[in-house]
This record gives structure tokens, sequence and C-alpha cells, in this order.
């Protein structure tokens, strides 16, 4: 079984990496840290910890996230045992840590993306789960793994975040089953909501605020989108923190069946952030070499804003609203 082949590996390997994504959100973070600790408890292994992208403010309250390093800080040359990629859904969004993932002498792949290919030796991908911290879950039980607040904390996060706070269509009686067994282990809902929610500065939710004004409704008012450039966080005194929810805001529109954010990257290219009620926008997203869900995806284009905005207009415009 899958999970006797887990604990094998992590019985047998005496360095082990577990690895979050590029811009890391409450899941890819909260199952990493809940890794880290499920490992600790149980094998009584440390681990190392990485991330590509700075972690926001906000998440320096998962448990023992201050010990996650920056790859920049790695060394390149070293082979790790074992590494563990979770809410990875394609080995390039660990960017530079996938030259160790690729040196691993074992490597498992912890997921619920429905495109992910299942890269690694051991995968364990749940395409209907709401999110990685789910898939992290339904391991402990099978395994009889042992559990402490620190580790509900991390897996709760990952709940709550990946589910809009257990708001959005992956929101599933198992993902609320699993959050009721956290409360009992001593998670306090309305503190993780404040901590992962409640958290805009005034510069953040002004910024936000004229981002919102100066969305861009069209077809009748079916598909809206917004941009964001660095002069408007130079404005606004911010970072890109304050995108958090945007995109959701826009979808949130009665009238709105596809919304998406183009935000201006430093090097001059383009993230795009896609939410739908209707149409599968993984599969856009794809068009352009990223992925996710069918109603919540994005993409990284080489292109500038305007160039992105008219591209995925186009895509948008071949489905029937
Ligand atoms: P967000 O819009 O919040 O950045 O991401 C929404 C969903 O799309 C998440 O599940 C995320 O993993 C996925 N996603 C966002 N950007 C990319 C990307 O560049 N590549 C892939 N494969 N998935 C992405
Ligand atoms: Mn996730």
């Amino acid at each position: 079984m899958e999970v006797a082949q887990l604990n094998d590996i992590i019985k047998s390997s005496k360095n082990i990496l577990i690895t979050s994504h590029i811009n890391p959100d409450g899941d890819t973070l909260g199952s990493m840290c809940g890794m880290y600790l499920l490992i600790k408890l149980n094998f009584k292994k440390k681990c190392d910890m990485v991330v590509v992208s700075r972690v926001p403010d906000k998440y320096k309250f998962f448990p023992n996230i201050n010990l996650a390093k920056h790859i920049d800080e790695f060394d390149k040359s070293r082979e790790y045992d074992l590494v563990i990629n979770v809410d990875i859904a394609a080995p390039d969004r660990i960017c530079d840590a996938k030259i160790l993932f690729d040196k691993a002498k074992h490597t498992v792949n912890i997921d619920h993306h429905k495109t992910n290919s299942c890269y690694a030796e051991l995968n364990f991908v749940e395409g209907d789960a709401s999110s990685t911290a789910e898939v992290v879950y339904s391991i402990v039980k099978t395994s009889g793994w042992k559990m402490n607040l620190d580790i509900a904390i991390c897996l709760y996060a990952g709940l709550l975040t990946d589910t809009g706070s257990f708001r959005f269509n992956n929101t599933t009686a198992r993902c609320l089953e699993y959050a009721a067994e956290m409360i009992k282990i001593g998670v306090v809902p309305n503190v993780m909501f404040k901590n992962c929610y409640e958290t805009y500065t005034k510069d953040m939710a002004l910024c936000q605020a004229y981002c919102v004004d100066k969305a861009v409704f069209l077809d009748d008012d079916k598909i809206v989108y917004t941009t964001v450039y660095k002069k408007d966080m130079e404005k606004y005194n911010t970072d890109e923190e304050f995108a958090e929810g945007l995109v959701e805001r826009l979808r949130a529109i009665t009238s709105t069946s596809v919304a998406f954010v183009a935000k201006e990257m430093k090097n001059g290219g383009c993230k795009i952030s896609m939410r739908s009620k209707t149409i599968d926008v993984a599969e856009i997203c794809g068009l352009f070499g990223g992925g996710g869900h069918k109603f919540a995806a994005g993409c990284t284009m080489k292109c500038n804003v305007e160039e992105a905005v008219k591209k995925i207009l186009h895509e948008i415009r071949k489905y029937e609203l």
C-alpha cells in the first residue's frame, strides 16, 4: 500500500526536504509545516523546508514557518534522501528547488490538482480533495500517525484558505469533518479566520478598492477584469499581498461569469489570476503554461499587461458564457 511505502521511505531517509510553491498560499505553507511537524512527531526526524518566494506576513503565525529557508540559501549540490512536494501541480512550480527534487533518492508528491501528472516516485494526488491539507490528513488517518495542536493549526489553515473559508464548491462533507476534527484537537475557528483574513492594512484596503473601482466590465458584465501595476502598489505604499481576495471580489458580482486580475510582474511579464462560475478556466490558463482548478486557475505570461489582457479575453470569448 502507498501509505506503507511512504512510512518505509521516511524511516529510511536521513535527510528530508519539504517544498512549497511559488507565490505561496495557506495550503502549500500549511501542508509543508504540517508535514514537517508530522515527520518530527511520528518519526523523530528533522526536515528542511524550502520556500521559493517571500512568505506573506499573515502566514507568519504558522508553527515553525520561521524554520523554512529561501531556496537561495540552499546548497544546490546537496542530495536529499527524500523530497516531498506539497500542493505542487507541476514541478516547475518549485522553481530552483526542482534541482534538489531531481537529485533526490526518493520523491513524494502530495497534491489535489486534477492536472497533476503524478510526476514523483510516490504520488498522493486526490483531484476531488478541497486542499492538499485534506490529502495530508487522509494520509494521517490511514497511517495512524499521531497529531498535535500545532499540526492541526497548519492543516486547518490549508482547509480554510483553499475553500475560501468553507464557501467554494470544493467544500465537501469530508473537508468539514476534517475541520471538525482539528477543532476537537483545539483549533479555534475565529482566531484562524482573523489570522488568515482580517489582515489588510489601511493601505492594502485602499489599493484593493482602487483596483475594484477601475475594473472593466464587458459582454453584459459577464466578464470583469482589473489590472494591477507596480505604480499602483507604489502609490498606496503596499506590496502584492493587497491583491489577495481581489479576484474573488470580482467573481462575487452577480452578473460575473468569469473574472480575472492581470498583474504586472517585476520582470515585465504578467501574472493572471482567473475565477469562474461557469467555464473551465484551468483550460484557458493551460494554454499559457499555467493551470489550477476548473473555477480557479492562473498563469504567468511573458508579455505586458495590455497584451496579456487581449489574449485572455480572446480565449474567454471562444466560450458561451
Ligand atoms: P491564484 O489565482 O490564487 O494565484 O491561483 C489559483 C489556482 O491556480 C491555484 O490552485 C494555483 O495553484 C493555480 N495556479 C496559479 N498560477 C498558476 C501557474 O502559473 N501554473 C499552474 N500550474 N497553476 C497555477
Ligand atoms: Mn491547494
